[in-house]
């Protein structure tokens, strides 16, 4: 689950990362009050007004209706009022959204942390992520901040550092300090640097997350480090030991089918082709895939409707597969373990009963316990459904039905 930047910034506070303050606004009104408080704790009259959406790159983004960018710096209340009605309801068209963009309901309204002083401000990247080869957290950080990792990472790889951490003793002093060395800190803002990667690290186990990006980490004028931006995405297994935090979810940012699948307890996921599929058990998923690519189609999703596909989950995968337009057929690939076979087709019979007006073409593959009498029930049904017992005869029977 992925959660909005000024959400991952109160996460981050609370286990005592350093930083860049704001506060959430709904509307230009509400913005302007944000900026007053923000400015009880600054004293400064400058602030930035950043749109928050689920993506990176707003910087550089555009909001279609207004051509306003995504974060922008202004001076004073009149301009955040006036930036905050420029980004507010607009559409963000950054680098990682789709064509139309995203949706913007709420600005941060934050301090400008690129205050002149005695130094000047400069700019890291900083990430936590599990390593899945060795099974161990690393922090990967590079002086490049501020700009696409992706970018640093193909022109400039030297300048990309990584310190994987020891799960038994966890993140070490020696570690956090070659990581303040590498940055190029010395002095105050070295000590802070190390301060702030201890704190990001029990972040990120506290809350069980399972990726953090903070681009840019700022190190200021005066030597404090800061995290100006965040991108925290959360490991939903261990969203149960955080209800605080799995209330921040914001459905508006999420694909609504795959919201109202995860509300019926089923793993789905929206993809670009022409066949849907419907299966139990996620790896029968990815083969089922697989197949349908070898026979000439491209997976429309991925649908695992879990052990238990009773008729009311196979009638709620049936509609959630049939909104998706560009559905030519449908394959059922179900294999009766626990559940037995006739009870799916049973199931599927039903729900195609009532759905009513199915005018795509589906094949029906059901192997395991009773599937001889599965697809006697589904041949007798006299509806427009075809049905194989072996994987292959599905895959021939989806290449006649898309030629
Ligand atoms: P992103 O574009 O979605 O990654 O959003 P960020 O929060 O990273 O902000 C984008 C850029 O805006 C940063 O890389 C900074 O260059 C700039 N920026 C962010 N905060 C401030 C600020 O307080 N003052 C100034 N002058 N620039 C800022
Ligand atoms: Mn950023």
């Amino acid at each position: 689950m992925n959660i909005h930047e000024y959400q991952g910034k109160l996460l981050l506070k609370k286990y005592g990362v350093a930083i860049q303050e704001g506060v959430v606004a709904d509307t230009p009104e509400q913005a302007v009050e944000a900026a007053k408080e923000v400015n009880r704790l600054t004293g400064s009259e400058w602030f930035v007004v950043k749109a928050q959406i689920h993506a990176g790159g707003r910087g550089k983004g555009v909001i279609t209706e207004t051509g306003s960018h995504g974060v922008v710096l202004a001076k004073g209340l009149d301009k955040v009022q006036d930036i905050a009605k420029g980004i507010l309801g607009g559409h963000l068209v950054t680098k990682q959204t789709k064509a139309g963009g995203k949706k913007v309901n709420k600005v941060l309204i934050a301090q400008d942390v690129y205050y002149p002083g005695e130094s000047e401000p400069s700019e890291f990247y900083m990430s936590v992520l599990l390593n899945r080869e060795s099974g161990r957290n690393i922090i990967m950080y590079s002086t490049e901040g501020g700009m696409d990792i992706e970018t640093v990472a193909e022109n400039t790889p030297h300048l990309i550092f990584k310190e994987e951490i020891n799960p038994t003793v966890g993140l070490q002093g020696f570690q956090a300090r070659r990581i303040a060395f590498n940055l190029g800190l010395s002095g105050e803002a070295f000590k802070q640097m190390t301060k702030f990667v201890f704190a990001l690290y029990a972040a990120y186990e506290g809350i069980d997350a399972s990726m953090f990006e903070i681009n840019p980490v700022l190190k200021t004028s005066d030597n404090k480090i800061i995290a100006v931006d965040s991108k925290v995405s959360l490991d939903e297994s261990g969203l149960f030991r955080h209800l605080e935090i799995a209330e921040m979810r914001d459905k508006s940012e999420e694909d609504p089918v795959e919201v109202e699948a995860k509300e019926a307890g089923l793993n789905y996921v929206n993809l670009d082709g022409n066949v849907g599929c419907m299966v139990n058990g996620a790896g029968l998923a990815m083969a089922t895939m697989d197949i349908i690519k070898l026979s000439g189609g491209e997976p429309a999703n991925f649908l695992d409707v879990g052990g238990t596909a009773d008729a009311e989950r196979v009638e709620k995968a049936f509609r959630m597969i049939l909104k998706d337009e560009n559905v030519k057929a449908i394959l059922v690939n179900i294999f009766g373990g626990i559940v037995r076979c006739d009870r799916v087709a049973q199931g599927v019979v039903d729900a195609y009963k009532n759905i009513g007006d199915i005018n795509v073409p589906i094949i029906i593959r059901l192997q395991g316990t009773n599937a001889i009498e599965a697809k006697k029930l589904i041949d007798d049904s006299g509806l427009k459904v075809h049905s194989a017992v072996l994987l292959k005869e599905a895959a021939d029977k989806v290449k006649e039905v898309l030629a």
